[in-house]
Order: C-alpha cells, then sequence, then structure tokens
C-alpha cells in the first residue's frame, strides 16, 4: 500500500487518517476512532483545538519564518511562559524531542569539558529512550534501537531505572560523571513509574556530586502527568529538563529549559538551529499553554488518570495474565504477562486507538480533553479486549 518512494522505516503501516477533531479520528473510508494515543502524547489538547488552529492561522498570514539571525517576538514569549510555569532560568528551542534532548547531552558535555575531564559520563537508565540521533539513541536503553549503528558516541554509563543505590556505588567508581538523565515515568520503556521519592533522592545525589540532573519530560511535560512538568509532583527543580510532544499539539517544537550553572553554558555560538523557535511553532506553544490552563486541562489530567486506573481496575480484576495496571495522570500502561501487539489491531476493528510498547504493555495517553463517558468507554473497551486475547492465548 505504501509508496516505495519511502524509506521504510516504519514498516507496514495499515490505517490512513485523514481528518481529526477533538477526541476522533477519521479513516479514509469515514471510519471514526476515539482516539487513546493521541499521535503519541502529542495531541493533548484533541486534533485540531481551535484555539492552535486560530493561532496558526494567523501567524500563518502574518510570518512563518525568519532564522534566528533575528529577535523573535514569539519566541520570547513562549520562553517567558515557559520559565514562569516550571522555576526554570531559560530555554533554547529545537523541532523534536531528539534535539531538545541533543541540547541537554551538548549542556553536560560542554560542563565536562570545562571541568576538564577527557571523556566526561552521563549516567542513563535501562529501559530508557531518549531518541533517535545518534547521542540520543546511544543514550536509550535498548539494543534493537542501537544495533547496526556503531560506532556509538561514548560518555553513557547505565543503571537499572529506580535504583539510587546503583548510581552511588557508579559515583564511587567514577570521577568523571558530569550528569544523570531520567525520564519522572519511562514512556516507550513501558510506562514505568519509578518509587515516589526517586526524583527527590536523585535531585539530592546530584547536589552532593555536583551533577546536573536533566530530565527528560518530551512524553510526561504539557499536563499530561497532571502537573504541567511531572517533576512538579516531587517539588523539586532540575537543572536540565526537555520537552516536545504535546507543546505543540501537532506542530513540530522541541524546548531545553536550563536552570543556575547550566543556564550558562552556552554562549553565542555554541548552539543552534534554523527552524528551532520560528515563529509558526511558537505561536502554536503559546496556544497550548494558554489552554491548558484556561481551561483547567492540567487538574482534568490528573482526576482522569486516577478515573481510569480505577475502572481497568475493576475492568481486569482477576484477570491473570494482567501483571500490572500503573501510571502518572494520563501515562497509562498495563503489562501482561505476554506479548500483545495483536491488541491495537483488535481495539482498532472496536473504533479505539491505542498502542503497545515494550512488548507486553498496553499503552494509553489519550487527551486531556477526554470526557468521562469517553474515558469509561476505553476502559471497558480495553479490559474487554484482553480479557478474551488473554482467555484465547493462555
Ligand atoms: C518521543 C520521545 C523522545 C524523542 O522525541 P522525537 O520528537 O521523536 O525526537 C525522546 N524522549 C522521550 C521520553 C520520548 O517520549
Amino acid at each position: 500500500m505504501a509508496t516505495p518512494a519511502l524509506m521504510q522505516n516504519y514498516g507496514n503501516r495499515t490505517l490512513t487518517l485523514v481528518k481529526g477533531e477533538g477526541n476522533y479520528v477519521w479513516d479514509d473510508t469515514g471510519r471514526r476512532y476515539l482516539d487513546a494515543l493521541s499521535g503519541i502524547a502529542v495531541c493533548g489538547l484533541g486534533h485540531c483545538h481551535p484555539a492552535v488552529t486560530q493561532a496558526l492561522h494567523d501567524q500563518a498570514r502574518t510570518l512563518l519564518h525568519v532564522s534566528n539571525l533575528y529577535n523573535i517576538p514569539a519566541q520570547e514569549q513562549l520562553a517567558d511562559r515557559l520559565v514562569d510555569l516550571s522555576g526554570m532560568d531559560n530555554v533554547f528551542f529545537s523541532n523534536s524531542g531528539a534535539e531538545a534532548n541533543e541540547a541537554a547531552i551538548k549542556l553536560a558535555r560542554r560542563l565536562g569539558n570545562e571541568r576538564g575531564h577527557a571523556v566526561p559520563k552521563i549516567v542513563v537508565m535501562e529501559g530508557a529512550f531518549h531518541g533517535r540521533t545518534l547521542a540520543t539513541l546511544t543514550a536509550t536503553g535498548n539494543e534493537k534501537i542501537q544495533q547496526g549503528f556503531a560506532p556509538l558516541p561514548e560518555g553513557f554509563l547505565r543503571v537499572p531505572y529506580n535504583d539510587v543505590a546503583a548510581i552511588e556505588k557508579l559515583a564511587i567508581e567514577h570521577d568523571d560523571i558530569v550528569a544523570v538523565l531520567v525520564e519522572p515515568v519511562q514512556g516507550e520503556g513501558g510506562i514505568n513509574v519509578p518509587a515516589p521519592d526517586y526524583l527527590n533522592r536523585l535531585r539530592d545525589l546530584c547536589d552532593r556530586r555536583d551533577w546536573l540532573l536533566m530530565l527528560d519530560e518530551i512524553q510526561t511535560a504539557n499536563g499530561r502527568s497532571g502537573k504541567l512538568f511531572a517533576y512538579q509532583h516531587n517539588d523539586i527543580l532540575p537543572d536540565v529538563v526537555t520537552t516536545a510532544k504535546g507543546l505543540g499539539n501537532g506542530v513540530p517544537i522541541g524546548a531545553c529549559l536550563a536552570r543556575g550553572k547550566a543556564a550558562e553554558l552556552f554562549t553565542a555560538g555554541s548552539h543552534g538551529s534554523t527552524f528551532g523557535g520560528n515563529p509558526l511553532a511558537c505561536r502554536a506553544g503559546l496556544a497550548v499553554l494558554e489552554t491548558l490552563e484556561g481551561e483547567w486541562l492540567i487538574e482534568r489530567a490528573d482526576k482522569l488518570g486516577a478515573q481510569l486506573l480505577e475502572q481497568l481496575r475493576q475492568q481486569l480484576a482477576g484477570c491473570d495474565a494482567v501483571r500490572e495496571i500503573r501510571g502518572l495522570g494520563l501515562l497509562v500502561g498495563i503489562e501482561l504477562d505476554r506479548p500483545c501487539a495483536e491488541l491495537v489491531e483488535l481495539a482498532r476493528a472496536e473504533g479505539l486507538l491505542i498502542n503497545v510498547t515494550a512488548g507486553n504493555v498496553v499503552r494509553l495517553l489519550p487527551p486531556l480533553t477526554l470526557t468521562d463517558a469517553e474515558c469509561g468507554q476505553i476502559a471497558n473497551t480495553v479490559g474487554t479486549l484482553i480479557k478474551a486475547f488473554t482467555r484465547r492465548a493462555a
């Protein structure tokens, strides 16, 4: 079906979506689907939210792009807004999540170079996902993503997720560590939710060792976790935090925010992007932040997340194939005791878009605009499908 003119890196795609509105998308035969994936945590406000559409329309008629050789008012406004809301000091804008993480990695390298380390080390986690560029796929804790792309850049040390003692141990063996890079909840890795005080303990460790705490909030930020940034659940501030996915509600934009000494590492010429922070993307970002706040959607994500977990637990009570149902806000995962990629097709047949990650985890990332009825419908459909699927395949 797909044209051979495309590289085959995405495998076989069998669904063609041509229209979206609110929490629904339509395929090329006119069939409607409830979207419990939001374009992988991107369209948190639902599809084609009028505030974003209006902002894009206005900006498209005014000015699309000028490059970073010039002041860009919308970029400055979005940076001011993000700094206010995050407690961070400043922002670099990119066009994607991986690029935001590249900026974070470059900040850590810059600090390491200043400190005179020949190969400064960044601690990263098993099960992590940080992107597909060479540096970010090296930081990613999944060998399949790295295979065939040697040589990989050096300077990363890996430990198990949610294990502070393992990092303490590394600190004794290595005197050239400069940063810890970690997701507050692992998304691609299977919606892995760490101990509630994990980030607090990492903050404390990084303070004691004078390392940068760098959080990858590309999937968790923009209200999805029930706070604008997931670290706000822990009452800490990172030194560096990256975000992307939900920030533009579908318009490509990423951001790397820094604080304190990390905010002063880049100087004129140390980093850049032609498109990064262009007027169109920044207007979208401003509309997203305004809508998240104006419509109380972050509080809504918190409440809906608890509701969805509760309803799934009810639906799946007594289903032995379910290992765990877990989540934070509208990042929800159902881990089964077996591979379950087939569930994606089965759900689609019921008019529901979901995803399976890490082989055996059903991942739900619905829009923050979900209604109570739609939340119930997701729990019902997914619960019923998992019960039937695991009975059949047992
Ligand atoms: C999606 C994601 C990325 C990569 O973002 P891209 O925009 O695909 O480059 C990095 N980190 C996390 C946690 C992600 O979920």
